[in-house]
């Protein structure tokens, strides 16, 4: 089958021919309807993948679904044609974070053998895709796989960060989403289907914040200018500023505008790995102000994603391309080309 394989750290991607994998005792087959294109694969290609022990090449793609191929021996409940969405982040599955289907924060992070397909294992730019157990799979219902593989974690992952936040969200509070790519086109999505907050969405891009303006927030601000971002969402949200910040870039500059912006007793959640440093102290934030860096989400939040999406409360807005355009997908997504979520579907090539 084909597959989008990472070589080493700077190398581009290059599509290869590899083995279609064969379910062992406990293993799940999964064949691939959809494999997101994330942001993260991007850091994968650059830097490799932390803990992995020796380089070694494999296949990228973690936010996957499809349906079950084949099981492998003692595995029972599911059968060949199950619609599946793959919860990405494989825990060890017995810790105490894990037993509470928090895999995202399995605290034998460090020493796993397999910590995802596209993070070390093979993952699922490809035919198929080898799942080490039937607990990482999500029923799909009524969802085409393609439709639904970003929502592992392009919507997971604001899904868990705004979930956090929720006392805060009340409908006389702002939320500010910074950057509206693949998470931050679904967290505007998620504020407004969980919350009355005000949304607030700021990018660079003009398109990406028209694209916020029609998924509902009430003011979008480009920040490509720099000063007077801040002065313009200070200027929507008062003196309280923002109940809560997402900053989907993580960026030295978003950072900066985010502190900028937050409130008192506030919540200033970083998912996007820019790079950029925030400086903690009493003096330097507001009072009040919690700084969270969440990962992912928890199994148990993959299905309360998948429940709003079956009843369309959200919806991704994806690009479909086969598996043999994926490199080229991923030059453009570095180069900001791709508006929502660009998606690998093995049955376009
Ligand atoms: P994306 O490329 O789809 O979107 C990024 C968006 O940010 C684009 O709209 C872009 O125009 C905008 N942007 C870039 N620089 C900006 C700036 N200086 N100011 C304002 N906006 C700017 O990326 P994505 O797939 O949504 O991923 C976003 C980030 O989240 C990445 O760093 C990714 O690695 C990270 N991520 C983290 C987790 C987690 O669990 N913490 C999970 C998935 C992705
Ligand atoms: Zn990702
Ligand atoms: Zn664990």
């Amino acid at each position: 089958m084909k597959a989008v394989r990472f070589i080493e750290p700077g190398r581009p991607p290059v599509v290869a021919d590899v083995a279609v994998p064969v379910p062992g005792p406990g293993e799940v087959l999964v064949k691939i309807g959809g494999a997101g294109v994330c942001h993260s694969d991007l850091h994968v290609l650059d830097h490799g993948v932390a803990g992995a022990g020796e380089c070694r090449g494999f296949t990228l793609g973690h936010e996957n679904a499809g349906w079950v191929a084949a099981v492998g021996a003692g595995v029972t409940g599911w059968k060949e044609g199950d619609p599946v969405a793959v919860y990405g982040h494989w825990g060890c599955g017995h810790c105490h974070a894990c037993q509470q289907s928090m895999e995202n924060y399995c605290e034998n992070a460090d020493n796993l053998p397999n910590p995802g397909g596209g993070f070390g294992a093979d993952g699922g730019m490809a035919d198929y895709l080898l799942v080490p157990s039937p607990r990482l799979l999500v029923p799909l219902g009524k969802l085409a796989p393609r439709d639904a593989a970003p929502l592992t974690d392009a919507a997971l992952t604001p899904y868990h960060a705004i979930k956090r936040a929720l006392p805060l969200l009340t409908p006389d509070a702002t939320a500010v989403v910074i950057g509206v790519g693949g998470l931050g086109h679904m967290a505007v999505q998620l504020l407004r289907a969980l919350t009355g907050v005000r949304v607030v969405a700021v990018d660079v891009d003009e398109r990406r914040l028209e694209h916020a303006r029609q998924l509902g927030a009430e003011l979008t601000v480009n920040s490509r200018d720099g000063a007077d971002a801040a002065e313009r969402i200070r200027a929507f949200t008062g003196v309280r500023r923002a109940a809560f910040v997402l900053d989907c870039v993580g960026a030295q500059p978003t950072l900066d505008l985010a502190v900028q912006i937050v409130g008192r007793n506030s919540q200033l959640t970083v998912v996007g790995v820019g790079g950029g440093v925030i400086q903690l102290s009493q003096l330097t934030l507001p009072f009040g102000c919690s700084v969270c860096t969440p990962l992912w989400g928890t199994r148990a939040e993959l299905q309360e994603v998948i429940a709003l999406a079956q009843s369309g409360r959200i919806h991704v807005d994806a690009h479909y391309f086969g598996i043999n355009e994926g490199p080229r997908v991923l030059q453009e997504l570095r180069e900001g080309k791709i508006m929502g979520r660009a998606v690998l579907v093995p049955d376009l090539d």
